[in-house]
């Protein structure tokens, strides 16, 4: 593609009804069934992905103003390796499954599991990593032998007409394409009957999402934010938690639903934490955030707004950042030290470059306050000690936790949230899991005929015999 990435264009109501029926149609004839004509498909997007690297450079750039390090560890790269990653073992993962702990005379009846495709499902993606959050989860549904139809965030506008590029080069049209468009688009597909729904985005467009696919009994996984806590003990090391912590922030200027939202200190570690702030703060942009080329924008100015209203609404004392530039989109990293978790800075979920800092008496009162925040985390960020860490663990919940770390989510380990922060968990091995039906199969021979005549009527007396 030319330097010029062109405008986004919605599909037509009639696009979307055509492209869900031509799916759905392929799946009834089971174009995806053969795992070879799986694995082409994959093999197909992998070259379509490396042949358009510098298009998703570029479309990152112009949509967040995601520096090159960042696209291609965390959304190129990603893809790529994800792809080599389930290429590489789909062949293990389709095996049916022997039946473990099945009593001895049922296992005549050779039980198994087999992995079968859940037919056209529908994966909706969002904006902060637009290729990494709508392809990864559509590589998982590919693997398991579904049709699929993939709807990108109209939020990241020049990455929606790359990935649609990416699809319709790489991948066969009568079993997977892209929708593209806002709100009513979106509830158009969701009229639709689907097979599953797979929907990364903010609760409240879950919550949609979940209703719409009750009529149809739909299955759905919710890839959900959160109000993230991080808890640090005064067993940690303030460095640590700093450098950590401000890396969590400042990756996609904090739109990342994995980062932080807010931190529990110990309040004699705090001073020193903050020092470390302020030293990590100067490593990481030397000339500061603004003018560095290794620090996004915000997406747009409706979230630059609902930002900003955070921070002139927080109680709190700005220690470090508090610039912004509406024209420029740009939201300093800012840390601020706060009095309650009550203030506007922790109540909702930032997805900003924000690091509200609540100093604490001790582990007990952190751990209390962070189950005091009525939502579930989608992660957890605990410093310390192996053994604080192991407390604060085994008294808090969250969708995963990554210790003495901020955000790290290993590619392969399954990811999710639970309760607010969503349902369902995919990766690695999960991305086919969650897109396959595991389908119980035992086949009774006809010699067994001569036992299981024992089942038929007349019951008279068959009782007895136990
Ligand atoms: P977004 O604006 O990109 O929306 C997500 C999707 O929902 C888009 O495809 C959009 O078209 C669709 N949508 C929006 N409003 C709709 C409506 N009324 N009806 C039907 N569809 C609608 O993203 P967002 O919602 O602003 O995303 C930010 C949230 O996503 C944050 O809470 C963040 O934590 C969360 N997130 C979660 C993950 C995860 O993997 N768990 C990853 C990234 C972001």
């Amino acid at each position: 593609m030319g330097d010029q990435i062109p405008d986004l264009q919605f599909s037509s109501l009639g696009a979307i009804s055509a492209s869900i029926s031509t799916t759905r149609k392929s799946f009834l004839e089971h174009r995806t069934r053969d795992v070879e004509f799986r694995l082409v498909q994959l093999r197909k997007l992998y070259w379509a992905i490396k042949d358009h690297e510098e298009d998703i450079v570029r479309a990152c750039a112009l949509d967040l103003h995601k520096p090159r390090f960042e696209t291609e560890i965390a959304e190129s790269g990603w893809l790529l390796n994800d792809i080599v990653f389930t290429t590489r073992n789909l062949h293990k993962w389709v095996k049916d499954e022997k039946a473990h702990d099945i009593d001895l005379p049922f296992k005549i009846m050779r039980p198994k599991i087999r992995k079968d495709p859940l037919g056209c499902v529908l994966v909706i993606g969002t904006f902060n990593f637009p290729f990494q959050l709508t392809l990864g989860p559509a590589i998982g549904a590919i693997a398991a032998g579904n049709t699929v139809v993939i709807k990108p965030s109209e939020n990241a506008p020049n990455s929606a007409v790359i990935i649609q590029k990416i699809c319709e080069e790489a991948l066969d049209p009568l079993c997977y394409s892209v929708i593209q468009g806002g709100v009513s688009e979106t509830q158009a597909l969701l009229a639709e009957r689907w097979d599953k729904i797979f929907f990364t985005g903010g609760a409240n467009v879950g919550r949609i999402i979940a209703k719409a696919a009750a009529p149809f009994l739909t299955p759905v996984v919710l890839e959900l934010g959160g109000i993230n806590p991080s808890i640090v003990s005064k067993t940690a090391d303030p460095r640590l938690v700093a450098r950590r912590m401000l890396w969590g922030k400042t990756v996609n200027a904090g739109q990342l639903c994995t980062s932080q939202n807010y931190l529990l200190i110990d309040k004699s570690l705090v001073p020193q934490v903050i020092e470390e702030f302020k030293k990590a703060y100067k490593e990481f942009y030397p000339q500061g955030a603004k003018k560095s080329l290794d620090y996004s924008r915000i997406i747009n100015k409706n979230h630059f707004q609902r930002l900003k209203s955070m921070l002139d609404n927080s109680k709190g004392k700005i220690l470090l950042g508090g610039t912004v530039d509406e024209d420029d989109l740009f939201i300093e990293p800012t840390v601020v030290l706060v009095d309650s978790v009550e203030d506007s800075l922790c109540t909702q979920e930032s997805f900003g470059p924000f690091i509200p800092i609540l100093p604490v008496e001790d582990l007990d009162e952190a751990i209390n306050l962070a189950n005091s925040v009525q939502s579930t985390p989608l992660g957890l960020y605990p410093f310390g000690s192996m053994a604080d860490v192991a407390k604060i663990i085994s008294s808090t919940r969250s969708g995963g936790v990554s210790c003495n770390d901020a955000a790290l989510h290993i590619p392969t380990l399954p990811f999710g949230g639970v309760g607010e922060s969503g349902y369902g968990a995919y990766r690695g091995r999960s991305s086919f899991d969650v897109f396959v039906h595991r389908r119980s199969i035992t086949s009774s021979p006809s010699w067994l005929e001569s036992i299981l005549a024992f089942r038929y009527p007349p019951y008279a007396g068959k009782l007895n015999r136990f």
